[in-house]
């Protein structure tokens, strides 16, 4: 069939919004119409290659936080059919690897195949251009299309009374930043916390923070939007840069330090990270959540600390969360109310306006762009 997406033709090159030739769905895999995709900054990194090797190059479909509609499944699908509701997770969760029966399907083999952007385990395209040619997609799934073949692993069925719209972001930038707050930090009640970065993955982190019960938020954002954004998803205090936050350190923290420091900017890198870890106290942890670039060989970090004050560094990779379990329970909450989804999406796009989207991004307009599909 035709269908239209955003083909990243090259580094630096503007998203070629275009008509491409989507092939039916094969063995464990669907044919999903979508609904809506988040303008996640990491596809903004695979633009501009930062993080070469760990995604496809070009050409590529862009888009990896989306929800749609299930139209055709592929032989061996048995748990889906036409009509169902899916949220795409940006990992996918194969439920086989020893990863996935350890809780911890954040790191699913299946994440092996990410660099291919063929689909997951068959090592072929279902997408290409008019021209012929093979195209990759971001994180397995490619959601920057109006209609997407993907492995049935990256696929979690939702209510269909459940708002796709504002249910996508549960596929990347919420269950991210949630998760590295509640799981990753593990924040516990009264805890001191430090946000650096509060875009689509920080400002969750923020919510997880105050779900979890610390005492102390600290948002720490260049941005004055962005800092004012986070006082209303349970910040309790703004800071403009770390420096500023470390001025008033002893004052926040009852000089102390934070117990637990969440890195969630735009891109990390080692200078930052220095400064996020010089923000933990005694058996701090501290949090990486946010991409360094992938050319970048070392951290700057006093590791004496690590051992005198038991510091701790962590990884943290889609929230340390299990998509199966974690997105209909982040819906829930969302239902119920304890959960803001609505303040997190700035603006809605259609397909053609996904350029502006991200320039919004750059500029620190938005907090989540949004692409709505008709
Ligand atoms: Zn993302
Ligand atoms: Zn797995």
């Amino acid at each position: 069939m035709r269908t239209r997406a955003a083909v990243l033709r090259d580094y630096n090159q503007p998203w070629s919004v275009e008509e491409i030739e989507l092939d039916p769905p094969k063995h464990n895999e669907v044919l999903v119409k979508m609904v809506a995709s988040g303008l996640c900054h990491s596809d903004e990194h695979a633009m501009d290659g930062h993080i070469a090797g760990l995604v496809p190059g070009p050409p590529m479909i862009g888009g990896h936080e989306g929800a749609g509609v299930v139209q055709e499944v592929g032989e061996g699908v048995d748990w889906l059919e036409p009509g169902d509701h899916v949220i795409f997770g940006f990992l996918p969760a194969c439920g086989r690897c020893s990863s996935c029966a350890e809780g911890h399907s954040n790191l699913c083999d299946l994440l092996a195949t990410f660099a291919d952007g063929t689909q997951a385990l068959d090592g072929t395209y279902r997408h290409h251009t008019l021209d012929g040619k093979d195209l990759g997609l971001m994180c397995l799934i490619g959601t920057f299309a109006e209609h997407t073949v993907v492995n049935e692993a990256s696929c979690i069925k939702v209510d269909k009374d459940w708002p796709l719209d504002k249910g996508c972001l549960l596929g990347c930038g919420v269950l991210t930043g949630w998760g590295s707050a509640v799981y990753s930090a593990g924040v516990e009640p009264g805890d001191y916390v430090a946000v650096v970065g509060c875009g689509g993955i920080g400002s969750n982190a923020v919510q997880g923070a105050k779900m979890a019960g610390a005492r102390v938020v600290a948002a720490i954002d260049p941005v004055a939007f962005k800092r004012e954004k986070a006082m209303e998803f349970g910040a309790t205090h703004a800071f403009s840069s770390m420096e500023e936050a470390t001025e008033k350190l002893g004052e926040v923290t009852w000089d102390r330090g934070y117990d637990k420091v969440i890195m969630t900017m735009g891109t990390g890198d080692a200078a930052s990270l220095g400064q996020g870890f010089n923000l933990g106290g005694k058996r701090a942890k501290i949090v990486v959540t946010n991409l360094h670039s992938t050319s970048e060989g070392s951290v700057d970090i006093p590791a004496i600390m690590l051992t005198m004050m038991e510091k701790q560094l962590i990884g943290s990779l889609f929230g340390s969360a299990n998509i199966r379990k974690d997105i209909p329970k982040l819906f829930e909450l969302y239902l119920a109310g304890q959960l803001n989804l609505d303040d997190l999406i700035t603006k809605t796009y259609t397909l053609d306006e996904i350029n502006e989207g991200y320039q919004a991004m750059r500029d620190g307009e938005n907090i989540r762009g949004v692409i709505l599909f008709d």
